[in-house]
C-alpha cells in the first residue's frame, strides 16, 4: 500500500485560528469510498487520519487535506434512493413557512436533484450545481437544471448574471466536505437576496460525541464535524446570521440551520448553544475524554471479534464507507470477518480497501448460515435485525459493534 498525497492545513477552517488541538490519531487510513477491484489490491494508497479541535472557535476538523484524483467521482450513491421522503418534506417545510409563487431556489451539492425534484414540482424555478458529472447528467435528464461545478465565488457571479438573486439557497451533506469555506461563503453573499434564505443541513458534532461515532472520521472526504457555535461565528463574518435550528435524524443525527441576512427573529438558538454547551462541546477536555473511550472501543471490539472467530464463521452486513474506518482502525481482516454482503451492485464483487474483505450479494448470505452476521452499518441495526430476521431464527446471531459491543 502506498502513501497517497495530501497537504495539511496550519489554520482553522473556519476562523483561522492557529490554536489546534490534535485529540484522535488513528494512523495511516485508505480511502472509505475506495472499494477495490481484484487486479487493485494493495494498491489502494493511504492518508493520515487526525481530528484536530480548534480552541479559538470550537470546531472540530481534518486538517490533512487528500491531493489525489477526485473522491467524489466512482462511487457518490445517488441520493433519491434511501432520502426521497426526507427531502420531500423538507421541500414541503420550506415552501409552507419561506416561498411565494415564482421563488428562485439553488442548491449547492445537489447531487440527482432529491431536493430540486419536489421543489420544480411546487412550480418554482430550481437550479443545481454540483461537481459530480454523474450526478449532474441524472439530475439533467429529469429537467432539473444543474450546473457540473463547484460552488463559489466564480460560479455564483456566473448564476447572478444569467438567473439573478435566489430566494433560497441550499446546501444539504456538503459543508462538511468543503475545504474552502470562504469561497462557498462568499459566493452565497453574492447569490443570495437580502430577504433570502439560506437553508444547510449537516452531520451533527453532538452525535458523534454522544454515540461514540468515531466511523464518521474518514480521510479526505468528510473534513469537518459541526455544531452551532462556530456555525454561527463563521457565517456572521459574512452577514449572514442562523436564526433557526432543528435536529434531524438523517445520517445518524443531522442539524437543519437556517439563515438569512436580514435578521430574524431566534428561536431554538440559545437553548441549542446551552445544550452544546452541557455536552461539553465547547471544551477540548470533552475530545480527549471522547479519544481515550474511542480507543478503548477499538481495542476492545478488536478482541471481541477475535473471539468471536474462534465460535464460529463471522460475515459483515453492509459495506458503507463508514465500515472501512471501523475495520481498518480495529485491525478486523478477512481473517476474522469472511466477507461482507451488501446490497449495492457497485460493490459486489470488490474487496475493502485496508484489509480486502470480499464483498457478495446478500443473498450468499442467506444460503450460506454463518453464525454471527456483523452489523458494519450499526446506525441502522434495528431496521437489519428486523428484515434480517430469518437468519436469527435459523440460529445465527447478529452482531452490533458500536455504540456497545453486543451480541444478540
Ligand atoms: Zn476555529
Amino acid at each position: 500500500m502506498l502513501k497517497g498525497r495530501f497537504t495539511t492545513r496550519r489554520t482553522c477552517r473556519l476562523c483561522n485560528s492557529s490554536m489546534l488541538h490534535l485529540f484522535l490519531n488513528m494512523g495511516l487510513m485508505p480511502l472509505a469510498g475506495d472499494f477495490l477491484k481484484k487486479k487493485d489490491i494493495g494498491k489502494e494508497k493511504l492518508y493520515p487520519l487526525r481530528i484536530f479541535f480548534c480552541e479559538n472557535c470550537f470546531l472540530v476538523q481534518l486538517l490533512d487535506i487528500v491531493k489525489d484524483s477526485n473522491i467524489f467521482k466512482d462511487y457518490r450513491y445517488f441520493s433519491s434512493v434511501s432520502l426521497s421522503r426526507h427531502f420531500g418534506d423538507y421541500a414541503q417545510e420550506i415552501s409552507t413557512k419561506f416561498l411565494k409563487k415564482g421563488s428562485f431556489v439553488v442548491e449547492i451539492g445537489s447531487n440527482d436533484g432529491v431536493l430540486l425534484g419536489p421543489f420544480k414540482k411546487r412550480g418554482y424555478r430550481v437550479l443545481g450545481v454540483d461537481p459530480a458529472k454523474n450526478a449532474t447528467k441524472e439530475a439533467n435528464k429529469k429537467g432539473l437544471k444543474t450546473i457540473t461545478d463547484y460552488f463559489g465565488i466564480k460560479s455564483s457571479k456566473r448564476i447572478l448574471e444569467e438567473y439573478g438573486q435566489a430566494d433560497a439557497i441550499f446546501a444539504n451533506n456538503v459543508l462538511a466536505h468543503i475545504d474552502n469555506m470562504e469561497d462557498v461563503a462568499k459566493g452565497i453573499e453574492i447569490l443570495l437576496k437580502d430577504d433570502g434564505i439560506f437553508v444547510f443541513e449537516v452531520h451533527y458534532l453532538g452525535n458523534l460525541i454522544k454515540d461514540l461515532q468515531y466511523d464518521f472520521f474518514y480521510p479526505g472526504e468528510h473534513l469537518t464535524y459541526y455544531s452551532l457555535y462556530p456555525l454561527m461565528l463563521f457565517w456572521k463574518k459574512y452577514g449572514i446570521k442562523i436564526f433557526d435550528i432543528k435536529k434531524t435524524k438523517i445520517h445518524s443525527g443531522s442539524i437543519r440551520v437556517y439563515a438569512s441576512k436580514k435578521s430574524r427573529k431566534k428561536s431554538n438558538i440559545e437553548k441549542f448553544l446551552n445544550e452544546e454547551k452541557k455536552l461539553g462541546l465547547y471544551k477540548k477536555n470533552t475530545f480527549d475524554k471522547f479519544a481515550t473511550q474511542v480507543f478503548k472501543n477499538k481495542s476492545l471490539l478488536e478482541k471481541n471479534i477475535k473471539d468471536l472467530a474462534k465460535k464460529g464463521k463471522i460475515v459483515g452486513y453492509g459495506a458503507a464507507g463508514r465500515a472501512n474506518t471501523l475495520l481498518n482502525y480495529s485491525n478486523i481482516t478477512d481473517r476474522a470477518i469472511t466477507y461482507i454482503v451488501d446490497e449495492s451492485s457497485q460493490r459486489q464483487g470488490r474487496f475493502t480497501p485496508g484489509n480486502h474483505i470480499e464483498i457478495f450479494p446478500v443473498s450468499k448470505f442467506k444460503n450460506d448460515n454463518p453464525k454471527f452476521c456483523m452489523i458494519l452499518a450499526w446506525s441502522y441495526a434495528d431496521e437489519i435485525m428486523k428484515k434480517e430476521k430469518e437468519f436469527k431464527e435459523n440460529g445465527g446471531k447478529f452482531v452490533v459493534p458500536l455504540p456497545k459491543f453486543v451480541v444478540k
